[in-house]
């Protein structure tokens, strides 16, 4: 094995180690029903993790499938979401997400990247997410948090989550499916590999981050 190869695969050790002991609980992190990881990972988006979590519940026992979301009105789901801002906009886009998943999909959420990317407001990362953690997919996720921790652990710079190279390079890193790697890499950018201020002396990479190492 070669040495960069033999780093992957320690770097998503420790990270999958540390999730198993620190990794923080959300409801969404409890179920594989694509249901209701499309729902979480659609309110996650330009929200915490900790703001979505206080409404996921109500949210997903109110509208408990696509049928209810898409008979709703957009008044009655912009309410529910009033808490986490943007509440037009996303039920606008969760009612017409619910109804032509009802209409082309049969109620079913649906299994391939390309149907799951032609709904609306759903990209490459969301599309990932729900094949990684509702179908079992082992499909790279790449967004803002990942680039910054590759770039920090193996000193690599991508133009950003559109950047190809990185979708390739964490479809190398990622190996076989492991939710907790992609679980522990949001948590430990959202407590320890903070943007600003990284918690390096705590971090369970230190020993092989290039750019601690290298400081
Ligand atoms: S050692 Fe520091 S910079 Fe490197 S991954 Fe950990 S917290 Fe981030």
């Amino acid at each position: 094995m070669s040495s960069d190869a033999r780093k992957k695969t320690l770097v998503r050790k420790r990270v999958i180690d540390w999730y198993s002991e620190h990794g923080r609980d959300f409801p969404w992190r409890h179920t594989t029903d694509p249901y209701q990881i499309l729902i979480a990972e659609m309110l996650l988006r330009r929200t915490t993790a900790s703001a979505v979590s206080r409404v996921f519940n109500d949210f997903v026992t109110r509208f408990d499938t696509p049928e209810r979301l898409a008979r709703a009105h957009e008044s009655t789901i912009s309410r529910a979401l009033a808490s986490l801002g943007l509440q037009s906009l996303r039920a606008k886009q969760f009612k017409k997400t619910a109804s032509i998943i009802m209409k082309e999909y049969n109620g079913e959420i649906p299994k391939s990247h390309e149907n799951l990317q032609s709904l609306p407001g759903i990209g490459a990362y969301i599309a990932s997410a729900v094949r990684n953690f509702a179908y079992g997919e082992a499909t790279p996720l790449v967004d803002g948090n990942v680039i910054h921790f590759i770039s920090k652990v193996f000193g690599i710079q991508f133009r950003g989550p559109t950047d190809k190279k990185a979708w390739e390079f964490v479809a190398k890193f990622g190996g076989s499916h492991e939710t907790g790697l992609y679980w522990g890499i949001i948590d430990l950018v959202a407590t320890i590999c903070l943007k600003r201020n990284p918690r390096c002396p705590i971090c369970p990479l230190s020993k092989v981050c290039e750019w601690y190492t290298n400081k």
